[in-house]
């Protein structure tokens, strides 16, 4: 309990406290507007409906021969000029898809197309592009590896990367998360090989000249990133989750990981449909393994493609594959159903993600393995910030399309937000609110004022605190805590003191709702809660016995703090006789 006050006392302090919060407040949404000027969205005069890609390889020389459609409906009437992304692509015609052919212009990663006539505000346009090219991003040609003995270690392969913007190396594209179209793709390969793509598999078609076509289709609206495919000879394990077809595309002769790599991934997908109130949103999910992946995987929309050596490794650190198999799952509701909407709200994809993992360990394994994870997050964290330079929050105002995006703040700082998050609001509130945010963004793209407004309704919460601190400023609270014991009063007295750096974005005094552990010799323990809200704050409590003990946040609830706990002090208090002398 509080110590009391004299009322005098508490007013001053109130209103002292009122002023600072004032001034704060008017700090930090003027830090937010400068922050969110820079703007991250991009201005759109069409909405992409779907688009048609058809693909064949020359192998040797590297090179994509590309036939892509693109079917758009301006959002403006008199529109007579199409600027569309597209890099190093030569072209052999361009046009509309009944072959008339218009001129164009290309200009550093920008192709604008003029029009045959003003269009009006959604009439359908097909534009057609026929192209070859030799992708220095976007489409990665792997040559296959043998051992000694002659044994394959990986076959020849060709996959694609196109987060963040790297699709338009390979076809002509509104290049950005915010437009979400349907897909549809031909992908034309060897007679051995086999071609893995979103969505559903319509037919294989033969060639005359022994070649074989795939057809794919992915008939729900998704944005231009998660458009994918793998090329190579793989052998298909089936399974199926309800009536959802699952693949995975091994090597030859590596069979046997499957069940240790994937062998929870229909556990992973009934826990998140339990967990987000929402079923798995398509209609199929592959995994598929590739030689020379600079990540560890990648959420392509129903087909994610996975690093081989992290999938081999299945078979010594299963545990490590089972948090990457959900990770990439768990953006089949966060990244691929409900998408970032600019690069600068990625965390919005890779934090719960991240989340994800350890909210499937929990269900699966229990609590202890959940806060472990979560623990290690926060910690991979800390260790980044060390030696970062570059501060943003998890609204990142320094997003570039390029890989610095992929940091561990989005990810793991990001991770242990979220459930920072679920512990301020409570497990209740939290799942029903992820559940009103997928939902209501299904098949559109989200800015974090959208997750802040589904956490607030589901809550009753106002939580502009909350994300002004840890989504919009950078950094994390160091704190010193220095508790004190007087066995005269039977007081005890705590010191907070705020010791991360004064830095730019950085708030110097974090608002952290602390839960204080007071044990005492009779085996009587009690918990506090107290709102620190100040750079240096001390708070004080009056028993009528003596504290043995006192610990903090035992129940990681803020797992972003660093605390530097001092041991409890017993102090020799004085008698006031003895002070006057
Ligand atoms: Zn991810």
């Amino acid at each position: 309990m509080l110590e009391t006050m004299s009322f005098r006392k508490i007013l001053i302090i109130l209103l002292l406290f009122v002023y600072l919060v004032e001034i704060q407040a008017q700090d930090s949404t003027k830090q937010r507007n400068q922050l969110t000027a820079r703007d991250f969205n991009r201005e759109r005069s069409y909405d992409v409906q779907h688009y048609i890609i058809r693909t064949e390889f020359d192998r040797q020389n590297k090179t994509v021969f590309g036939d892509t459609t693109v079917i758009l409906k301006p959002l403006r009437d008199g529109f007579s000029t199409v600027e569309l992304d597209a890099a190093e692509l030569n072209y052999e015609f361009v046009g509309i898809v009944d072959g008339k052919k218009l001129t164009y212009t290309q200009l550093g990663e920008k192709l604008t197309v003029f029009l045959d006539k003003a269009y009006s505000k959604d009439e359908a346009i097909s534009l057609r592009f026929v192209y070859s090219c030799r992708p220095k991003k976007g489409v990665y040609f792997v040559d296959g590896a043998r051992q000694g003995d002659g044994q394959v270690l990986w076959p020849d392969q060709i996959w694609t990367q196109n987060e963040p913007e790297e699709a338009h190396y390979w076809f002509p594209s509104y290049d950005f998360p915010d437009d979400k179209a349907t897909s549809e793709q031909f992908i034309t390969v060897e007679p051995e090989e086999v071609a893995i793509a979103n969505g559903e598999l319509v037919e294989i078609i033969q060639q005359a000249n022994g070649k074989k076509t795939f057809h794919y289709k992915m008939n729900v609206p998704h944005s231009v990133y998660l458009i994918s495919f793998v090329i190579g000879k793989y052998s298909k394990i089936e399974d199926k989750y309800r009536n959802i077809p699952l693949g995975f595309y091994v090597y030859p002769g590596k069979e046997p990981i499957v069940p240790k790599a994937f062998g929870k991934t229909k556990d992973m997908m009934r826990i998140f449909e339990e967990l987000t109130g929402i079923e798995y949103p398509f209609n199929k999910y592959d995994q598929t393994m590739v030689a020379r992946f600079r990540f560890g995987g990648m959420e392509n929309i129903t087909a994610t493609t996975l690093a081989d050596t992290e999938v081999l490794a299945a078979e010594f650190m299963p545990e490590l594959v089972e948090d990457l198999v959900s990770h990439e799952l768990a953006h089949s509701w966060f990244g691929n159903l409900v998408t970032c909407r600019n690069w600068a709200e990625l965390w919005l994809n890779e934090a719960f993600a991240s989340y994800m993992e350890a909210a499937y360990r929990e269900k699966m394994y229990g609590r202890e393995e959940y806060t472990k994870k979560i623990e290690n997050d926060a910690r991979e964290y800390f260790a980044y910030e060390i030696i970062n330079k570059r501060k943003h929050g998890l609204f990142n105002h320094l997003a570039q399309p390029d890989d610095s995006i992929f940091n561990p703040i989005p990810y793991k700082k990001g991770s242990a937000l979220i459930h920072t998050l679920r512990e301020e609001i409570g497990d209740e509130a939290f799942w029903k609110s992820v559940n009103i945010y997928l939902k209501r963004h299904s098949f559109g793209n989200v800015e974090t004022t959208d997750l802040k407004n589904a956490m607030e309704e589901a809550s009753g919460k106002k939580l502009d605190w909350f994300f002004d601190q840890w989504v919009y400023k950078a950094g994390y609270p160091q704190i010193q805590i220095k508790p004190t014991f007087y066995p005269r009063s039977k007081r005890l007295t705590i010191t907070f003191q705020q010791t991360q750096p004064i830095e730019p974005l950085v708030p110097a005094a974090f608002v952290l709702p602390m839960e204080i552990h007071i044990s005492f010799p009779d085996g009587e323990e009690r918990l506090e809660k107290v709102m620190i809200r100040k750079r240096v704050q001390t708070v004080s409590f009056k028993f009528d016995k003596a504290v043995q003990e006192v610990g903090f946040d035992k129940n990681m609830k803020l797992p972003l703090v660093v605390m530097n706990i001092s041991p409890l002090k017993i102090s020799e208090e004085r008698s006031t006789k003895r002070r006057k002398r």
